[in-house]
C-alpha cells in the first residue's frame, strides 16, 4: 500500500484540479491520498468522485493555518465534519486573514521596486484559499523572480520587508476545533525550515497530553534524515501516530512530487479507526 496523506489542489495553492490530482496519484501507483487543501474542504467532493473512478481512496483532510506565539504552525485535520459550524466559521476567518493582506503586500513590493496590483495577484487565484503563493505567481508573471521558491526565499518569507502578518487560529484552539468536529489532528512538518527550536519535545508532549493531538508528520520533504530520526523517536516516546507525505502542490513546489513521503498502512488504519470512533467520516 502506498499512502500519501498531504496534498494540495488549486482549491488552495496547488496547480491541479482535484480530478487531475487523483488521476496523477493513480498513475504514480498510490492507493490512498489525503487531500489537505489550506483552510477549506471545498475540493473534497470532486476528489472523492474522481477517486472512485480512478481506484484511489481519498482521505478527507484539510491543512489548518494556526499560530503559536506569533509563529506559523500547520495542522493537518482528517475526517472532520465538513458542516461543523464552529470550524467553518473559524476557517472563513483564517481565509479572510490570508487574503486581507494581499493589498498591503502588493504595496510593499511596489515600494521595493516590483510594481504589483491586487488585480495582478487575483488573476492567479484559482480557488477558495488565496495566499502568498498567488502573490509569488504574479511576481513570476512580471519577471521579478523565476519561480515560487525564489519569491519566498527573497521576498515573501516571514521577516522579509514585504511580509505582512495575518490572523491565524491559536494552535491549541485549532486542535480543539478539529477534535470537536470529530476529526483527527496531526501536526504538519513541525521541524521543517528551521522550526525545530519553536516546537520542542516538551511542548509537543503538552499538545498530546493536554490538547489531544493525535499524530506528527515525520516523513515530509522539509525534514532531513537526522530530523526525521529525532522526530520519529519523539513520536514513539509520546505514543502518537506517525505520518508521511509529499505535500504535493502540482507545479507550485518543486521538491514535492507525489509519493515523496509515505504513511505506513498501520498509521493510516489508526487514523481511520479514530475518525470512525469519533463519529466522523474518513
Ligand atoms: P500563506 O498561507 O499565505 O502564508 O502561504 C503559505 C503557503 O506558502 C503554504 O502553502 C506554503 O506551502 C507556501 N510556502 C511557504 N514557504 C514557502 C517557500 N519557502 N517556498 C514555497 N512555498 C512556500
Ligand atoms: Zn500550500
Ligand atoms: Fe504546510
Ligand atoms: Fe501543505
Amino acid at each position: 500500500m502506498r499512502i500519501d496523506l498531504h496534498t494540495h489542489t488549486l482549491v488552495s495553492d496547488g496547480t491541479d484540479t482535484p480530478t487531475q490530482l487523483v488521476r496523477k496519484a493513480a498513475q504514480e501507483g498510490l492507493d490512498v491520498i489525503g487531500l489537505t487543501d489550506h483552510d477549506t474542504f471545498d475540493g473534497l467532493r470532486e476528489a472523492r468522485l474522481a477517486g472512485e473512478e480512478a481506484g484511489v481512496q481519498v482521505l478527507a483532510g484539510m491543512e489548518f493555518s494556526t499560530e503559536r506565539r506569533g509563529a506559523s504552525v500547520h495542522l493537518l485535520a482528517y475526517g472532520c465534519d465538513p458542516h461543523d459550524e464552529a470550524l467553518l466559521d473559524e476557517l472563513a476567518r483564517v481565509r479572510v486573514g490570508r487574503s486581507d493582506r494581499v493589498p498591503t503586500m502588493a504595496a510593499r513590493l511596489t515600494e521595493l521596486g516590483m510594481p504589483l496590483t491586487v488585480e495582478d495577484v487575483l488573476r492567479h487565484a484559482t480557488g477558495t484559499s488565496l495566499g502568498r503563493p498567488h502573490i509569488a505567481d504574479a511576481m513570476v508573471e512580471k519577471g521579478y523572480v523565476a519561480h515560487r521558491d525564489e519569491a519566498f526565499r527573497l521576498w515573501l518569507h516571514e521577516g522579509s520587508p514585504a511580509y505582512v502578518d495575518r490572523y491565524s487560529t491559536e494552535l491549541t484552539r485549532a486542535i480543539e476545533l478539529v477534535r470537536r468536529a470529530k476529526g483527527v489532528a496531526v501536526l504538519a512538518h513541525p521541524w521543517g525550515r528551521g522550526r525545530r527550536g519553536d516546537l520542542p519535545e516538551a511542548f509537543l508532549a503538552e499538545l498530546v497530553l493536554e490538547h489531544g493531538l493525535d499524530g506528527i508528520e515525520v516523513d515530509h520533504p522539509d525534514h532531513d534524515d537526522d530530523t526525521r530520526a529525532d522526530l520519529r523517536a519523539v513520536a514513539e516516546r509520546l505514543g502518537v501516530i506517525v505520518t508521511g507525505s509529499s505535500d504535493h502542490h502540482g507545479l507550485g513546489k518543486r521538491n514535492n512530487p507525489l509519493g515523496a513521503g509515505l504513511t505506513h498502512p498501520d498509521a493510516h488504519a489508526e487514523i481511520v479507526r479514530r475518525i470512525q470512533a469519533r463519529g466522523g467520516r474518513p
